[in-house]
C-alpha cells in the first residue's frame, strides 16, 4: 500500500462499501500478499480480544502475533530433514538375530530401535514424532552408516520419512520416578476435567515435583492426539525443562524464545501451526502461536514478572493464556511455589481450582532459615562476619554456596571523600553504577556509559570511594578470601555471550563452581543439587520500596532462593541479612511460610485499594519538557471530569517514582476501580478521545492496563 513515498504492509480486517474518509485520502492496494489469515481464527480472536482489553491498536496487536519472518517473506515451508525409524517393533528380536552376519546393519538397527522406543514413529493420530534418528544424530553416534541404512531400507526393516528440522530430537531415557500420592491426586483431579475449561493452580513448594505432574498430564493429552503449550518465564530455564520433556515424550517438540533468529522462530511457529509439533515450550510471545489441536496450556512459575510485556503492547501472557484456554474450552494449569496474589485471590474466590504439593518429592527437609541482624556488625563488602564464617565452614565440608544480591556491578555509586560529590547520571534521577573490570560508570536506567573518573569532577580530590555493594564486588572479595575455590558470578554482565549462561549453569550444577554469586537470574527454577548454603545479602531496600509489589517480590524471592538449598544429599541452610530482623513481613514469612504471608499481604492490598482486590490502569506520559507532559495529563483529566465516574477513582498527575529518565520527565495518572466493568468501558471511551488532543502529539504517552509496577 503506498503511503507518501513509503510502501507499507497492511492487514485487512473487513470490507465495507462506504468510507468516512475523503476518497483522495484512500490508498490503493498494490498487491495482495496473503489471502488466508495466517494466524487462524483462534489467534485472530485472541489478539483482537487483547487489543480491546489493553485498549491498544489492533494492528499492533496483530503484528505482535505474526512471526517477524512472515512479515518480510512469503509463507514457505521451513526445511525438512530425513530420518529413519523402526516401524514394526514387535519382531525386533528376530530381526536382530537375522542381522548377526551384518554387524554394522545390526548396530544401526539397534540404534534406530532404541530411538523409536515402544511407540511407532507416528502416533495413532498420524502425527510425526521425533522418534527415530536423523543424519545429525547418526553422525554423532557412529560412522559410515549410510551403506547400512540403504541396505536396511532395501530389506524393508526400517522406514524413512521427513520431519521439520526444527523439531528437537528425543533423548532416550527410561528411569522415571512413580508419582507420589499428592502428585497422583493432582494429576487425577485435573485429568477428570480434561475436556472442559478450568483454571488449575498447582501450588507446590520448591522441589515438590511440579514438573513430574506436568509430564504426566502431557502424556495423557498427547496420547489423545492433542497439542500442549507450555509457557516458561525465562530462556535460561528452557533447556533444563525441555530436556525432561524430551526424555519422557515421544512426540514432536519445539521451543520458541527470543534468542532464536526470525527464521528459526518461524520454523517453530510453522511446525506448531501445522501440527507437526505436538508440544511447544516457549516464553511470553509463544502465547500467540496457532495450535489447531490445542488440548492443554501449562504456565510454569506463573507469578513471574516476565510474562508481562513492559513496553509497546503491554499484555500479560499468563492472563491471555487463561483467555485462550477459556475460548478453546480446555484446561489450563498454572504452577508455582509462590503463587501471585492475583492467582491466590482467584483461588479464594473459587474461580481457580487449587492443588497442593506440600512435600519435597525427594523427602529432603526444607532448609533452616536464619536472619542475620546487620545492626552494629562489622561488614566485609556488605557481608557480616557470622555469614562469612558459615561460608567457610560449608566450604570445608565440601558444600556449595549461593550468594544472592540483586545488584550488578561493583558498587551502586562512587563518592568523593573530600567533598561528597557523587556519580549521578546526567539524564536520570539516578546514580551511575561503578563497573570495576571495565573501569566504567553505567546508568542502569538509560544505558549511559563513560569512563570512571580518577579524580573528583567537582573538587579535583583523588579520594574516590566506592559506596555500597554489587555482585562484582562480592565476587572479588570472596575470590580473594577463598582462593582455592572457584567463584562464579552469574548476572547479565557475565552472561552476555551466547552460550555463556548455559556453561555457567552447567558448572554450577556439577559443583565445579564452589561459590555462586548472582542476581535474580539465579533465583528462578534452576536445579542445583549440591547447594548447601544460600545467602540473601540485601533485603532492606525491598522492605521500604515504593513499589506496591515489592513485599510480594521479596517474599517470593526468599522462598524461591531458599528452595535452592539442600535439594540433594546434604541438609540445607539459608541466611538472610537485614537491618530489620523484627520486620513483620520477615517474621510472618519465616514463622508461618509463604501462604500466611500472602493472606496478610492480600488484606493490605484490599485496604489500600490495590490489585488484585482493585483494578488499576496507569496513563503514563513523558517528555523532555516537563510542562508538556503535565499539560497533556491535565487535559486528559479534564476530559474525564465530564463523565459520571461512580466506583472509579482517578489520581494525578503525579511524578513517576523516577521522575527523570533518559532526559525525559515522567508523569502519570492512576485509575482505580473495584470493578472491571466500570474501568474498561471508561477506558474504551476515554483513550480514543486522548488521541485527538493536540497536546498528545508533543509527548510520548501510553496506557498500561493491570500495570506490573508503577515506575
Ligand atoms: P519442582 O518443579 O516442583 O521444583 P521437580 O519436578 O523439578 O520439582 O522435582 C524436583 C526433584 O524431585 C527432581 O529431581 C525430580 O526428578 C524429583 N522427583 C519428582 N517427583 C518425584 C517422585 N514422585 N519420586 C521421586 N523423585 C521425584
Ligand atoms: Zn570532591
Ligand atoms: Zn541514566
Amino acid at each position: 500500500m503506498p503511503f507518501g513515498r513509503q510502501k507499507l504492509i497492511g492487514i485487512i480486517l473487513e470490507e465495507i462499501d462506504n468510507s468516512d474518509f475523503p476518497s483522495n485520502r484512500l490508498r490503493e492496494i498494490i498487491s495482495v500478499l496473503d489471502t488466508e489469515n495466517p494466524l487462524g481464527q483462534e489467534i485472530f480472536k485472541l489478539a483482537s480480544w487483547a487489543a480491546k482489553y489493553y485498549v491498544h491498536p489492533i494492528g499492533d496487536a496483530l503484528q505482535t502475533a505474526l512471526p517477524v519472518y512472515l512479515r518480510n517473506n512469503d509463507d514457505v515451508t521451513p526445511s525438512l530433514t530425513e530420518f529413519w525409524y523402526v516401524e514394526n517393533t514387535e519382531n525386533a528380536e528376530s530381526v536382530i538375530e537375522k542381522l548377526k552376519r551384518a554387524p554394522k546393519q545390526q548396530q544401526i538397527y539397534r540404534l534406530l530401535l532404541e530411538a523409536s522406543g515402544s511407540h511407532n514413529s507416528g502416533d495413532d493420530n498420524g502425527h510425526i514424532s521425533a522418534a527415530g534418528l536423523d543424519q545429525e544424530q547418526l553422525n554423532a553416534t557412529t560412522e559410515n552408516w549410510r551403506t547400512a541404512i540403504r541396505a536396511l531400507l532395501k530389506k524393508q526393516l526400517i522406514s524413512q520419512a521427513q520431519r521439520p528440522a526444527i523439531l528437537l530430537p528425543n533423548v532416550s531415557h527410561t528411569d522415571f520416578p512413580p508419582l507420589n500420592q499428592e502428585q497422583q491426586q493432582a494429576v487425577d483431579a485435573i485429568n477428570n476435567h480434561q475436556d472442559e475449561h478450568a483454571v488449575h493452580l498447582l501450588n507446590g513448594i520448591t522441589g515438590s515435583g511440579k514438573t513430574e505432574v506436568y509430564l504426566a498430564l502431557c502424556e495423557t493429552i498427547l496420547a489423545a492426539g492433542k497439542q500442549v503449550l507450555i509457557l516458561v518465564p525465562e530462556i535460561g530455564l528452557t533447556p533444563q525443562l525441555t530436556r525432561r520433556f524430551l526424555q519422557r515424550l515421544n512426540h514432536g517438540v519445539v521451543i520458541l524464545h527470543s534468542a532464536m533468529n526470525d527464521k528459526q522462530r518461524y520454523a517453530a511457529w510453522h511446525a506448531a501451526a501445522h501440527e507437526q509439533a505436538q508440544l511447544l515450550i516457549g516464553t511470553r510471545s509463544s502465547i500467540f502461536t496457532p495450535m489447531p489441536n490445542l488440548g492443554l496450556i501449562i504456565v510454569d512459575e506463573e507469578h513471574d514478572g516476565s510474562y508481562k510485556q513492559q513496553d509497546g503492547f503491554r499484555y500479560n501472557a499468563r492472563d491471555l493464556a487463561i483467555v485462550r484456554a477459556r475460548n478453546k474450552n480446555i484446561p489450563i494449569i498454572m504452577g508455582s511455589a509462590t503463587a501471585s496474589l492475583e492467582s491466590l485471590n482467584n483461588t479464594n474466590e473459587r474461580r481457580y481450582i487449587q492443588h497442593q504439593l506440600t512435600q519435597r518429592a525427594n523427602k529432603k527437609p526444607l532448609p533452616k532459615i536464619q536472619l542475620v541482624n546487620l545492626c552494629n556488625q562489622k561488614l566485609h563488602e556488605g557481608m557480616a562476619e557470622t555469614l562469612l564464617t558459615r561460608v567457610k565452614q560449608h566450604l570445608q565440608q565440601n558444600g556449595q554456596i549461593l550468594l544472592f544480591i540483586n545488584r550488578r556491578g561493583f558498587a551502586p555509586l562512587l563518592m568523593c571523600h573530600d567533598c561528597g560529590w557523587t556519580t549521578n547520571c546526567q539524564r536520570c534521577d539516578a546514580h551511575m553504577t561503578y563497573h570495576k573490570r571495565h573501569h566504567q560508570l553505567q546508568c542502569h536506567h538509560c544505558g549511559a556509559q563513560r569512563r570512571a573518573p580518577e579524580t573528583c569532577e567537582d573538587c579535583g580530590g583523588s579520594n574516590i570511594l566506592a559506596i555500597g555493594t554489587g555482585t562484582e564486588r562480592v565476587e572479588q572479595y570472596l575470590q580473594e578470601t577463598f582462593p582455592e575455590t572457584q567463584v562464579s558470578r552469574i548476572d547479565r554482565d557475565t552472561t552476555r555471550k551466547k552460550g555463556s549462561l548455559q556453561e555457567k549453569l552447567e558448572k554450577a550444577r556439577s559443583g565445579e563452581s564452589g561459590i555462586l554469586v548472582g542476581t535474580q537470574m539465579l533465583a528462578k527454577g534452576h536445579d542445583f543439587p549440591n547447594i548447601t548454603l544460600v545467602c540473601i545479602l540485601d533485603t532492606d531496600q525491598a522492605l521500604f520500596s515504593a513499589d506496591f509489589r515489592a513485599a510480594e517480590h521479596l517474599a517470593q524471592l526468599i522462598t524461591q532462593v531458599s528452595g535452592r538449598a539442600g535439594r540433594a544429599e546434604k541438609a540445607g541452610e539459608v541466611m538472610i541479612q537485614t537491618h530489620h530482623p523484627d520486620h513483620p513481613l520477615l517474621q510472618n514469612l519465616l514463622h508461618q511460610g509463604y501462604p500466611a504471608f500472602a493472606s496478610s499481604a492480600l488484606e493490605e492490598r484490599r485496604d489500600a485499594g490495590l490489585p488484585p482486590c482493585y483494578h488499576l490502569a496507569l496513563l503514563r506520559c513523558e517528555s523532555v519538557d516537563a510542562s508538556a507532559a503535565t499539560t497533556f495529563l491535565n487535559q486528559a483529566l479534564a476530559l474525564a471530569g465530564d463523565v459520571e465516574k461512580k466506583d472509579l477513582d482517578i489520581f494525578g498527575p503525579l511524578p513517576a517514582p523516577m521522575e527523570r529518565r533518559a532526559g525525559r520527565y515522567r508523569y502519570q495518572v492512576m485509575l482505580q476501580s473495584k470493578h472491571r466493568k466500570t474501568l474498561h468501558p471508561f477506558l474504551n471511551w476515554w483513550i480514543p478521545q486522548l488521541q485527538q488532543l493536540a497536546s498528545a502529539r508533543k509527548v510520548r504517552w501510553s496506557l498500561d492496563v493491570d500495570p506490573y509496577d508503577t515506575f
